[in-house]
């Protein structure tokens, strides 16, 4: 009976929280930079899940990671004033990190999530972002993939390969050299299999130093 009561009680809490209860502490982007654009994918049933996923619209970082975007912000339009950074994902709590595995547990694209029973990512920190760029008309430059086409071409250890065999085009790998640079020079790191994706830390220091988003 308690334990009926205690998750009535949150799941009423999740169905029902705000972003502002959720990501409370966290830096809301758009108050952040008004110049980084925010589309999260899943904020809507377009994505690998096939299902909407968040109840809110709003990309919150931790602090460190949001200081970090800005400064990659302000070099991407310093270098290229054309040029800005959109954000697909960035905070991701616990609780609809648990929703997400439970829906792709058993299946091919387990491999993709985290497990929550492991600590999750760095999403589940607020300490990463899926990110790309627009140009003036808010069109999104080519990359060569979608953000989160879950296939071999979305590596970023192999791209002079894709090129020379005509998978990605040479301007797809320019674009994607062009997003690694501005973020690593800001602080963060790449995934190899992901070109959007980028951490601000390692796993084992957002375990130890870092608290997860219930
Ligand atoms: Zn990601």
């Amino acid at each position: 009976m308690k334990h009926y009561l205690l998750a009535t009680l949150l799941f009423a809490y999740t169905a029902t929280a705000t972003a502002q209860d959720i990501f409370k502490g966290y830096i809301n982007i758009e108050d952040a930079d008004s110049t980084i654009a925010v589309n999260l994918m899943y904020a809507k049933p377009d994505n690998f899940v096939g299902e909407k996923m968040y109840n809110f619209t709003e990309a919150y970082l931790h602090s460190h990671a949001a200081e970090a975007l800005k400064r990659a912000s302000r070099l991407l339009r310093t270098t290229h004033p054309h040029l800005r950074l959109i954000i697909y994902d960035a905070a991701r709590p616990m609780h609809v990190q648990q929703k997400m595995w439970n829906k792709v547990k058993g299946t091919p694209q387990q491999n993709y999530v985290s497990n929550p029973a492991n600590g999750g990512g760095l999403h589940n920190y607020g300490l990463a972002v899926d990110i790309s760029i627009i140009d003036n008309n808010g069109d999104t430059l080519p990359m060569g993939t979608t953000v989160d086409a879950l296939t071999p071409l979305s590596h970023i250890d192999k791209e002079q390969e894709l090129v020379r065999k005509g998978k990605i085009s040479p301007e797809a790998a320019r674009n994607r050299a062009l997003l690694r640079t501005i973020m690593k020079k800001a602080g963060f790191r790449p995934l190899r299999s992901e070109w959007w994706h980028f951490n601000y830390t390692t796993r084992a220091n957002a375990r130890a130093n870092y608290k997860a988003i219930p």
